[in-house]
């Protein structure tokens, strides 16, 4: 047996956070698989937990627009069903959610708990690198925020101290033309991925003005190398369309998966590499 909290607000659940330490279980559809023994039984929970799902403090999703830049603020306890229902979602994560498990779970599961999870293979978390995420992270006194790129150590693993809890997601809204999110798994509903993909881009004038393009599962952490997308900025369509061969050259010195219980690297670095090709043969038509 271990110690159980349901804090009744967000004060209380950040002072039990210092006080005792407790994990956070929001949806629970992380932890109860992460911590289950036999089937039909109880889940083994090695400390105390605290349940904040129910905490309405965090469960938002609102807009808020300043010196010309929008932003999507997500709070802590915003289920996957309401991001994805929500209608200034952009489409790649709205994409990504709808990815993830089925329904029923959708309902109690949370954006952050995806997060905050560190999963390789979390699907949200692809887009979300795309997207340039912001988490806000709170403890009593005080607040920060970190871009999702540091948030994210490793797997399984995040820069979240014993004290602190995740409030909200921010998610700056900007003008992206070409959007893709892409899973690949076993089946539709209820399948890890075996890889994903996001792109994101928008032309100015015809030429690329902005892109981010992100690999989930073939990596540690999500792929994204800011420096091979820095030489797409600038190039028209037609010029996408003749570098397509030396750019996927680029990508495979940075793609670079592992065997698992889910895939081969093999099966994962070629699908990557087929979709970023599909995607850049889209980007190319679109200036
Ligand atoms: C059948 C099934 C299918 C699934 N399919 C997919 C899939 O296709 N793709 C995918 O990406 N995932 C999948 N998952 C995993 C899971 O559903 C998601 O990761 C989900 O978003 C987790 O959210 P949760 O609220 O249930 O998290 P929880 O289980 O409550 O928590 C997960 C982790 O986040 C921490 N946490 C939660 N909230 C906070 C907070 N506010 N501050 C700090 N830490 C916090 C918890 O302590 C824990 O470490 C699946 C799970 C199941 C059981």
């Amino acid at each position: 047996m271990v110690d159980s909290y349901r804090p009744k607000d967000l004060k209380e659940a950040l002072s039990i956070r210092a006080e005792h330490g407790a994990m956070p279980l929001a949806g629970g559809t992380d932890l109860m698989v992460r911590y289950q023994s036999w089937t039909g039984t109880l889940p083994l929970f090695k400390n105390s937990i605290m349940f904040i799902g129910h905490l309405k403090e965090m469960k938002y999703i609102k807009k808020e627009a300043k010196d010309k830049t929008s932003t999507l603020v997500i709070g802590g306890t915003a289920t996957l069903t309401s991001v994805a229902n929500h209608p200034e979602t952009p489409v790649v994560l709205k994409e990504a959610v709808l990815s993830i498990a089925a329904p029923a779970l959708r309902n109690n599961a949370t954006l952050t708990g995806n997060i905050c999870n560190a999963s390789p293979a979390g699907d949200s978390i692809c887009a979300l690198y795309a997207l340039d995420a912001v988490i806000v992270i709170e403890k009593t006194g005080s607040r920060r925020e970190v871009p999702i790129t540091e948030f994210i150590t490793g797997p399984g693993r995040t820069v979240l101290a014993e004290s602190e809890l995740v409030t909200a997601i921010k998610v700056p809204l900007k003008a992206s033309s070409v959007n893709n999110f892409t899973k690949v798994g076993t089946r539709k509903a209820n399948a890890l991925s075996k890889l994903s993909f996001t792109g994101v881009a928008d032309y100015k004038n015809g030429r690329v003005d902005s892109i981010a393009l992100t690999f989930g599962a073939v990596g540690p952490t999500v792929v994204r190398s800011v420096e091979l997308e820095k030489k797409l900025k600038g190039l028209s369509g037609s010029e996408i369309e003749t570098k397509i061969s030396a750019i996927l050259e680029d990508y495979s010195t940075v793609i670079v998966p592992i065997d698992d219980q889910r895939s081969s690297a093999v099966y994962r670095k070629k699908v990557a590499l087929n979709l970023l090709e599909k995607y850049l043969r889209e980007l190319s038509r679109h200036e």
